[in-house]
């Protein structure tokens, strides 16, 4: 990933691309590429479950992608094995997946965006008060903020601008 590099950003609806677009402008100077719909395939979905794998749905992406890294945002409820639920799922260098089910506002979606990305781009959950702490409630996706910390700034930087760190 070098500061040139494009991020796609696949959907269900339209309407997340342009918040989500400028949100991601605004933290990581990101060109975007609307890059349409894209549904989630049946062979993800846990009928036991009543929700998608994130992981399949995750490698469904990264197969489906074309070049660059990419961002889905589903309107389904999505799972990480041995846990309930999840927000999303990232793969560092590849993509991100992201679920809308239980964001209840796009200010939460914006900010999971930026929180799975950031993942995509190279950043590990962050104990400060930063948009990459970890949230597995709603209630902590709301309370973080939506910006990065300023430790978290400087290792975007540094991996962005390729210099090697200890
Ligand atoms: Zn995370
Ligand atoms: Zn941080």
């Amino acid at each position: 990933m070098t500061a040139q590099d494009t991020l796609r950003i696949f959907y269900e609806d339209e309407e997340v691309y342009e918040p989500i677009r400028r949100s991601l402008v605004s933290v990581y100077k990101l060109d975007t590429i609307k890059s349409g719909i894209m549904r989630p395939i049946k062979s993800a979905y846990n009928v036991k479950r009543g929700q998608y794998d994130a992981t399949h749905l995750l490698s469904y992406l990264i197969r489906n992608k074309g070049g660059d890294v990419a961002l889905w945002v589903v309107d389904e409820d999505i799972y990480y094995e041995g846990m309930n639920f999840v927000f999303g799922l990232a793969s560092f260098g590849e993509g991100a997946i992201l679920s809308r089910f239980r964001l209840n506002s796009i200010e939460l979606i914006e900010k999971e965006a930026v929180h799975e990305i950031g993942h995509v781009l190279g950043l590990n959950h962050c104990p400060n008060r930063c948009v990459m702490h970890f949230s597995n409630s709603l209630l902590e996706a709301m309370e973080k903020p939506s910006e990065l910390c300023e430790s978290c700034k400087r290792r975007i930087k540094n991996l962005r601008d390729n210099v090697p760190m200890l």
